[in-house]
């Protein structure tokens, strides 16, 4: 469970047909479960900018997730990169 705007809302991996949504009746955030490394990163920043700002238009939330998926990966890639 998270926070956001002060209400709780679940955030899930699951088999789908998009890469994530977000649905504000259940207040939940659901990835696929396929993805990983920059895709998974900025889908979940792409969900969470949804949750946070409903009122934006799509093209806004891809571009400002993007932003943070991007600086995100800079600092975390090595981290996050399964190796072996
Ligand atoms: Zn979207």
């Amino acid at each position: 469970m998270i926070v956001i705007k002060e209400r709780n809302w679940s955030v899930t991996r699951e088999r789908m047909a998009n890469f994530g949504e977000c649905d504000y009746d259940t207040k939940k955030i659901t990835v696929h479960e396929d993805l990983r490394g920059h895709a998974e990163i900025e889908t979940v920043v792409h969900e969470v900018l949804h949750a946070q700002h409903a009122d934006w238009p799509e093209e806004d939330v891809l571009i400002r997730g993007q932003e943070i998926a991007d600086a995100l990966w800079e600092v975390l890639e090595c981290r996050l990169t399964v190796t072996g």
